[in-house]
């Protein structure tokens, strides 16, 4: 999880720092830095909390040629300056960084290391004082110490390890964590997201599970774990790093909220040719064979699925069943027999997703990845992928990845129900909807104002709230429930409307928000009579409700569009109203506590 860069090569301190920054957005609590000059010389440094506490802590001198740095997101032990990595062994020799989570971390310290003294409570320590053990009494080179090392481990791991005894290497290994290689001239950098070190180069070599490489300045060898050569080809990468800055924006959280209307547009744009629907003819065909759709996800995602579902079982006629991927891959249900699974995840790398992922190649059964990241690992692992398109995304709340997978949802639903000549399918104008999502967006946008008004007047000082809504409208509430609680904690809920009144109401009191969203022909006057039910024990109800349906006292009226895509603009001022309710806080919108964006633990 979170964050890693080595360099090796180069002056390291500001590109490992800058590095560092940039990956701030997977969300952390502590961080370190160790640097080696090659004359003899090693710092280590680690602070809890923030990046500037890490730079605040170091000193001029502390320079370097060959460095490593890292984020960590506890898993293993406390956020403390000890935890925090890189760890290392009791001799000062060998510094660790480390990514993701060692399963048998007990059985091997028990096992190996009876003798001795750790100095914190990570699962990462025991690594790093076992390579140290074998080099030791082996008698054996840092590189054959480390293999022999992860030939024992069972976990996920991007591992960076520095031997003091030949310290112009890096060590590097990877198993089910983001890791990538970037080539430089006269220097290599390693990190765990390419985004973050593209001011340093273009070319990266995309690393696979159970690859574990050398890497000096100049030369890189990569093996797999038994040591065979393995050949993982240089690629550049075509990404726009202006894309990840914040630009005049205070937190990336609203720049990616206004960025939406562009993000329909182009998917308009990259999948249609005119106005017919384009999509790899081999997914449209593998889809259409299949007699269930199984879509799984988690958090956002999950939501965007279950807006999916609708939509791809109206344009398609294929049942869709949507799964948390946490509970699927350990419980799979009886399957049809002629399953197509959807994997929605914005990082490409969601550790839940991938446990299913792998499962339904080992069935040889045929899967589309949907992700904002190419080149991810259920990218590359899936049968087929579709890219959102949304550019990165750097709040740790989602917002455009969302929005991108409910469009491209619709767009794989359109393109399977013409191949199956459903009329329905033909007759949905999607490219003209896409285009007044767009319109819809950017008025909603525009009005922002009036949704900061709406938090500072409800929200402000209240510890908990409830969305609710009826039909796509519910899958909206839980998604703009959950925007709500992550990035201005306070404790909402999502709820079908009509349930409420089932048990839920006894928490309705004088002046508890309940934010009711209307977009659903068949149930509007249903959920009305719902909000009088919460108005009428005391809430402050903030009405969402669509042209067609909105009643004067409404606070957002939602541009009209297909109810089916009615979630890409009711979503918006969801979004908006978690965004400024985190505002006014004065809370970290981007990074909210305890969350990291890619979640590549399970
Ligand atoms: N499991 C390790 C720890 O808790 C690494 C966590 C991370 O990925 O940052 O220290």
């Amino acid at each position: 999880m979170c964050g890693i860069v080595g360099v090796v090569g180069k002056p390291a301190r500001d590109v490992l720092l800058n590095g560092l920054k940039n990956l701030e957005y997977r969300g952390y609590d502590s961080a370190g830095i160790y640097l080696n000059d090659l004359q003899g010389h090693q710092y280590l440094t680690k602070a809890v909390g923030r990046i500037k506490n890490l730079e605040a802590k170091l000193t001029p001198d502390e320079q370097g040629v060959v460095g490593i740095a890292h984020t960590r997101w506890a898993t293993h032990g406390k956020p403390t300056v000890a935890n925090a990595h890189p760890q290392y062994s009791s001799d000062n020799r060998f510094y660790l960084v480390h990514n993701g989570v060692i399963e048998n971390y007990a059985t091997l310290k028990n096992k190996y290391l009876s003798d001795v003294e750790f100095h914190s409570d990570t699962d990462t320590e025991v690594i790093v004082q076992l390579v140290d053990k074998f080099a030791r009494e082996d008698n054996l080179p840092a590189f054959a110490a480390f293999k022999k090392v992860l030939n024992l481990v069972e976990g996920s791991y991007a591992f960076l390890l520095v031997d003091n005894t030949e310290p112009d290497h890096i060590f590097i290994a990877k198993n089910k964590s983001p890791m990538m290689l970037g080539v430089g001239d006269g220097f290599n950098i390693i990190a765990s997201d390419a985004i973050s070190v593209l001011d340093q180069t273009r070319t990266f070599i995309d690393l696979h599970d159970g690859d574990v490489a050398d890497v000096t300045k100049d030369k890189i060898v990569i093996e797999d774990l038994q040591g065979n050569a393995v050949d993982r080809p240089a690629k550049e990468l075509d990404i726009d790093p202006n894309a990840s800055s914040k630009g005049t924006y205070e937190f990336f959280m609203l720049k990616e909220i206004d960025e939406q209307p562009a993000v329909m547009r182009r998917l308009a744009q990259d999948y249609f040719d005119g106005n017919n629907v384009k999509v790899d003819p081999a997914i449209v065909q593998a889809a259409a064979d299949s007699d269930r759709i199984y879509i799984l996800a988690a958090g956002t995602s999950y939501h965007a699925g279950l807006v999916g579902k609708n939509l791809l079982e109206k344009y398609t006629g294929i049942p869709v069943e949507v799964g948390l991927a946490s509970e699927f891959g350990y419980h799979f249900p009886r399957l049809s027999k002629k399953p197509f699974f959807i994997f929605l995840t914005q990082s490409g790398e969601t550790a839940d997703s991938r446990v299913v992922l792998t499962q339904v190649n080992d069935r040889q059964l045929p899967s589309l990845t949907i992700t904002n990241v190419e080149g991810s690992t259920l990218s590359r692992e899936a049968t087929y992928t579709m890219l959102l398109k949304a550019g990165p995304e750097i709040a740790v709340a989602s917002t455009k990845a969302y929005t991108a997978q409910v469009a491209v949802q619709a767009i794989l639903a359109k393109a399977v129900g013409e191949k199956l000549g459903l009329q329905v399918a033909r007759d949905f104008d999607l490219k003209h909807q896409l285009g007044l999502a767009a319109e819809g967006m950017q008025q909603l946008v525009d009005g922002k104002e009036k949704i900061d008004e709406l938090a500072k007047k409800y929200l402000a000082t209240t510890r908990n709230a409830f969305y609710i809504g009826r039909g796509v409208d519910y899958a909206v509430a839980l998604e703009g429930a959950l925007k709500l609680k992550e990035v201005s904690y306070i404790q909402t809920e999502g709820f079908a409307a009509a349930e409420l009144k089932h048990g839920t109401i006894a928490l309705i009191e004088k002046g508890t928000p309940v934010v009711a969203l209307i977009n659903d022909p068949a149930t509007a006057d249903l959920t009305r009579g719902n909000i009088r039910e919460v108005q009428s024990r005391g809430a402050n109800v903030i009405v969402f409700a669509a042209k067609e349906f909105a009643q004067p006292g409404d606070d957002v009226v939602l541009p009209q569009i297909e109810y089916y895509l009615s979630p890409l603009v009711t979503v918006v001022p969801a979004q908006l109203l978690a965004y400024y309710a985190s505002k006014n806080k004065g809370l970290d919108v981007d990074k909210p506590r305890n969350l990291a964006k890619s979640v590549t633990v399970e």
